[in-house]
């Protein structure tokens, strides 16, 4: 992508920043945040970003330009748990100031969750069009925040003729801000802090690779329209947490300690066939991914992971696969 004047929200977070490296050097990317971190801010700035003070929860957007050509909203207010009228206010009035002030680029990304549907079910595939909703005891506020903004994405696509296209993540995860769900968890496997898992089974999710999203951000611009389209974005893969734990465990000698109990993190799975037919397929493998990701962030471990993934046949199967399997489509 080239030659486009982008507005990024959420750029100092661990989804939006490697999106706005990736886009500044051939765009004039634009970053809107609190900056609370003036590191972060900075760090967007060297990497050839624009930044602007915004806070959604107040702020209107009348100094900023207006001739934005895409948008991709990642920023978000999960809210403390308890206050839901006040988490889906900001999440929604957020993303209308946005999608107003924006009302003709060519396309606006909003970035949803996984965490809106209502998922009872572990090993369902969920699909677009199932039952939202759902609660989630670790933080009951974020996905009302979610959905709302949703609602809002969905009203002022249409009322604005802004396409937009909604994306539910599932898990991402890159050497980026806080890491994602699998080094959130690594970190508390560091800590000697048990990790909560079913008493039976396991869940299940997509990890999805900041480098195969980055590179998916034009593509889902590209598939944006009026109405809203709504499309899951995950992984390729059904990667059982435990077996992540444990993966991460047997990559760098950190012992893990599973706490089986009623209550942990639950996680959804997706059903793909809306996003491959949009924008394909996914190019890293979980594994590899995984390594490559703990060896980034944790150095001390680098040498550790280096010399388990040696045979690299082994970690790359994966993806060799699908480069095969779609080399032998075309
Ligand atoms: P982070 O927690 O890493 O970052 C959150 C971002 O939101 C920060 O850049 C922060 O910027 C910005 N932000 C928060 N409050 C405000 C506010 N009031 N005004 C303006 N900006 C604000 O988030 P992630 O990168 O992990 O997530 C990005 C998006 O992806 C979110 O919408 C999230 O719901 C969604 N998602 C993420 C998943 C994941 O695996 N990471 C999974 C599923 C969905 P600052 O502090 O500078 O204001």
């Amino acid at each position: 992508m080239q030659g486009k004047k982008i507005l990024v929200t959420g750029g100092t977070g661990q989804v939006a920043m490697p999106v706005a490296e990736a886009l500044a050097p051939d765009n004039e990317v634009w970053c809107l945040g609190r900056f609370g971190d003036p590191a972060a801010r900075k760090a967007l700035e060297e990497m050839g970003a624009r930044t602007f003070t915004w806070d959604m929860s107040t702020d209107e957007l009348a100094e900023l330009p207006g001739d934005f050509t895409h948008v991709l909203h990642s920023a978000v207010h999960r809210g403390d748990g308890k206050d839901f009228a006040e988490t889906a206010r900001i999440n929604a009035a957020g993303t209308a100031r946005l999608m107003t002030h924006c009302s003709g680029a060519e396309a606006f990304l909003y970035v949803s969750s996984g965490v809106v549907y209502n998922r009872a079910d572990s090993t369902h595939r969920y699909r677009e069009g199932d039952a939202v909703g759902g609660a989630v005891p670790w933080l009951p506020t974020y996905p009302v925040g979610k959905l709302a903004a949703e609602g809002v994405a969905r009203g002022l696509a249409e009322a604005l003729g802004l396409p937009t296209v909604i994306a539910r993540l599932n898990i991402a995860y890159g050497p980026y801000g806080h890491g994602g769900v699998p080094m959130i968890l690594f970190k508390q496997m560091r800590k000697g802090q048990p990790c909560a898992v079913p008493r039976q089974g396991q869940n299940y999710c997509n990890l999805l690779h900041t480098d195969d999203l980055v590179r998916q951000v034009p593509l889902l611009w590209g598939a944006a329209g009026t109405p809203a389209r709504v499309v899951n974005w995950g992984g390729d893969e059904e990667v059982g947490m435990t077996d992540l734990l444990e993966y991460m465990s047997e990559l760098t000698g950190v012992p893990i300690q599973l706490d089986r109990s009623d209550y942990s993190r639950e996680t959804a799975i997706f059903d793909h066939e809306v996003r491959r037919g949009l924008i394909g397929d996914c190019s890293i493998g979980w594994k590899s991914g995984i390594a490559r990701t703990l060896a980034e962030v944790f150095e001390e471990y680098r040498d550790r992971i280096d010399a388990h993934v040696i045979d690299a046949h082994v970690i790359d199967a994966y993806a060799d696969e699908q480069a095969a399997e779609q080399g032998a489509e075309h």
